[in-house]
Order: C-alpha cells, then sequence, then structure tokens
C-alpha cells in the first residue's frame, strides 16, 4: 500500500464509522478505531498515524514488542496507543503489562491474576477487557457466557486491573448480517454486568468485514486491518 492508497482507506473507514454511528443514533466519537498492524510495517504505522489515527492493535506480543521498540525513536508521539487484541499466553504477561495500554483478551482468572501481579510491580493500574466466547466455531479462546459474570466479579476485586469492558470475535460469514447476533449478544451480557453493578463502558467488536454492524450494536472499539492496509501477505 502507498501512503495515499492508507490515506484514502483511512478517509473512506472513517466516514464509514461516522455514518453507522448516526444511523444507529450514536455520536461518531464515540466509536474509537484501533488499526490492526499485524505484520505491518513500520512505515505503513507512519502514514496511519500521519492520517490522524493513534491507536495501534498487534495480536503477538513478540512482535508487537520488536515494533513498539522500533517505533519509539522513528515516531515520537505520546498520544500513540497500543493494544493488544490477540490471545495472551502467561509467560508474555509481562512484556504484555508493559507494553500495551489496554488488553482485550483476558480470557480467565488465571491469567488476570499474573497480570494483576504484573502490574502491580509496574506500578501501573493495567487496563483489561475480557474476551468472551460467545460460538463453539470461533476462536478456542474467550470466556464462556456461563461463567463471565463470576470472573468479572473475582476479576473485579484485582488492585491493578481495571476492566473496561468485554471483547468478542464472531465467526467469519460472509454476509456481515449473520455476526450481528453476536454482537447483540456481547452487549446484552454487558448490560445484564451494568444492572448487577459492574461498569464496563467499552464493548470491541467488528473487523473490516463487520464493523458497520457491530457498531450499530453498540461497539465502542473497532478493530480494523485490511480495510485500511490492505490484505496481509502472511
Ligand atoms: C487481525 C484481527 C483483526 C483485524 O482483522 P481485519 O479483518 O483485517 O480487519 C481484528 N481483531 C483481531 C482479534 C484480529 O486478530
Amino acid at each position: 500500500m502507498t501512503g495515499a492508497q492508507i490515506f484514502e482507506n483511512i478517509r473512506i473507514i472513517c466516514g464509514r464509522i461516522s455514518h453507522a454511528a448516526i444511523r444507529a443514533g450514536r455520536k461518531p466519537e464515540d466509536i474509537k478505531l484501533i488499526a490492526v498492524t499485524k505484520t505491518i510495517s513500520i512505515q505503513q504505522i507512519k502514514e496511519a498515524i500521519d492520517a490522524g489515527l493513534r491507536i495501534f492493535g498487534e495480536s503477538k506480543v513478540q512482535e508487537a514488542r520488536e515494533k513498539i521498540q522500533d517505533s519509539r525513536c522513528k515516531i515520537q508521539d505520546a498520544d500513540i496507543q497500543w493494544h493488544l487484541i490477540g490471545h495472551l499466553q502467561k509467560n508474555k504477561a509481562k512484556t504484555a503489562v508493559e507494553l500495551f495500554e489496554i488488553i482485550h483478551s483476558i480470557d480467565s482468572v488465571e491469567l488476570a491474576e499474573i497480570a494483576d501481579k504484573h502490574a502491580e510491580k509496574a506500578g501501573k493500574i493495567q487496563k483489561i477487557l475480557l474476551q468472551v466466547k460467545l460460538s463453539d466455531e470461533i476462536s478456542k479462546y474467550g470466556i464462556l457466557k456461563d461463567n463471565l459474570f463470576e470472573l468479572v466479579r473475582e476479576i473485579s476485586e484485582m488492585k491493578n486491573l481495571r476492566i473496561e469492558g468485554l471483547m468478542t470475535i464472531p465467526p467469519f460469514f460472509e454476509n456481515p448480517e449473520s455476526a450481528r447476533p453476536y454482537f447483540n449478544e456481547l452487549r446484552a451480557l454487558r448490560d445484564k454486568a451494568e444492572i448487577m453493578g459492574f461498569n464496563l463502558p467499552e464493548l470491541s467488536m467488528g473487523m473490516t468485514n463487520d464493523f458497520e454492524v457491530a457498531i450499530e450494536e453498540g461497539a465502542t472499539m473497532v478493530r480494523i486491518g485490511t480495510a485500511i492496509f490492505g490484505e496481509r501477505s502472511k
């Protein structure tokens, strides 16, 4: 992708985000665009920054570490945030706490305990989302909905973590309308947790193929890679 293509893609995506928000009676500024940069070079990320984006999502801790370290000097911008959107292995939790503003993929009490311990050592309150698994065919990862409220209760006791909301990855469908029930269900789970007294403002849901439907169903963070940077080679 050339810089001009990335600019144009971002212009189009931002327009589509705004339209979807307005259709749903929501404010466009309430939806954060997370540019997914797995396999994407620093040079291309710089183009996205020049186009105005500031939040970047990586799915692997190791790849993110190299990229973030490499970018620190090349891109000096204090507003840039990195989010972990992929599965987190326990032995990478320490690095993840060092690198990421928000970890979207906490899916067990054990993993949360480890992240909490590392956050304490780092003197940080680590923001997290709980990844919920709403279908058997999707990824192996995520909390089953029957266990969600118990996990919210336990993890919200951890002093160095702050649960900001929920995340899900529905199965891939050609027709994005088919993903709607999953997004709707995540929002319903969040609403139920709020009635129980937990504050979970963020819903991380929606990717290139289905982000508009996700916004209509309440997404506050959409994670978009392909529509910005093109098809990934790896
Ligand atoms: C790769 C990835 C995305 C972005 O997918 P696109 O279809 O390229 O927009 C979003 N979320 C997660 C968890 C991913 O791994």
